[in-house]
């Protein structure tokens, strides 16, 4: 397999020096190769922009173009300088390698991890890796199942399946991409992609616009897994741990409802005593002075309250974010 699939390897990097062109080259005006430039900008636009819109179209049949529009998306980023924008884009290339990845076998998927300084083994046993190589990407994977208590370690290997490795691997992806962001790019290299650039811009901007909207009425619908989990406990009239109780409180509050909606969430659990919980509740919306945020994915993770991630989840580091995003798709997805 040719790496050159996978931009951010070095295998790719060795390919575009390969070819001789330089940055200034594809930029040139008049063009030596205008077809070549033209794919390349425009492949290198819809990256970024795919990136602010959340996936990055599959590329074009030219693979050259396909290999340029790589190192200039990246040129567009730094132009911007954004740090949304520049995590945004790192995640998106990241998850564009982890469809490719899906579709490789185990050799090639062993390949891009040396490239990307991983050194995974495969043998009889399975796939294992190395528990340093294992906690670099594991440590940012919220679910329960990636620590590494929950895994089977041995001499200081940790077994993982290929589908594992492959997520691993886009985590690794998404680190290499970042890395480096932004550039130190030339303005007069800045100026050459304007058109790209504003075009960017236009859309960050209103895509932020729309992240500021007011969440309006709370939609059930659009809770997080993790805050549902513990909806569906108390709902139950299952005791919960005070972080997970805390967790669902500061939630509630953040999403508009008072403190009588949540004291009234939990007249269901087997402790319920009225004057308790709202003395709580009114504590944790700051009534003695500081209000409290809900906790992020990480520290949610931390102390085991977060079921799993789901495709949203992967986009997010807090439940509120996740919740934001769905109330403004509608609910769904
Ligand atoms: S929003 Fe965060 S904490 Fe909640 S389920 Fe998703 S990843 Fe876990």
């Amino acid at each position: 397999m040719s790496l050159a699939g996978y931009p951010f390897s070095r295998e790719a990097a060795l390919r575009v020096k390969e070819t001789g062109y330089s940055l200034e080259g594809l930029l040139a005006d008049p063009n030596p190769e205008p077809r070549l430039c033209r794919l390349a900008r425009r492949r290198g636009l819809d990256r970024v922009l795919g990136a602010v819109l959340g996936e990055i179209p599959d590329g074009p049949a030219h693979p050259l173009a396909e290999l340029f529009s790589y190192p200039l998306a990246r040129v567009i980023v730094s132009c911007i300088d954004d740090d949304l924008l520049t995590r945004r884009y790192a995640l998106a290339e990241a998850k564009l390698a982890g469809k490719k990845m899906a579709r490789e076998d185990l050799a090639d998927l062993i390949l891009l991890a040396r490239d990307l300084g991983a050194d995974p083994q495969a043998g009889q046993g399975g796939i294992r890796l190395h528990f340093s190589d294992y906690l670099k990407a594991a440590a940012r994977m919220k679910s329960p199942g990636w620590k590494l208590v929950n895994r089977s370690l041995e001499a200081g290997w940790v077994a993982v399946t290929g589908q594992e490795l492959a997520r691993i691997l886009e985590e690794r992806a998404r680190e290499r991409v970042q890395r480096g962001l932004p550039l130190k790019v030339p303005p007069e290299i800045c100026d050459k992609l304007r058109m790209e650039i504003s075009r960017v811009e236009e859309e960050l901007s209103s895509r932020k616009a729309e992240e500021r909207v007011d969440l309006g009425e709370v939609t059930e619908e659009a809770f997080p897994p993790c805050i549902r989990v513990v909806l569906a406990q108390v709902a139950a009239g299952k005791n919960q741990a005070h972080t997970a109780r805390f967790a669902l409180t500061t939630f509630l509050l953040a999403v508009g409802m008072d403190v009588d909606e949540v004291v009234a969430v939990f007249n269901k659990s087997p402790d319920f005593d009225e004057e308790k919980t709202r003395y709580q509740v009114e504590h944790i919306a700051g009534r003695g002075g500081t209000a409290y945020r809900p906790p992020s994915c990480a520290t949610m993770a931390t102390y085991g309250n977060c079921p799993g991630e789901d495709r949203l989840c992967r986009w997010v580091s807090h439940p509120l974010s996740y919740y934001e995003r769905k109330v403004k798709k509608g609910g769904s997805g």
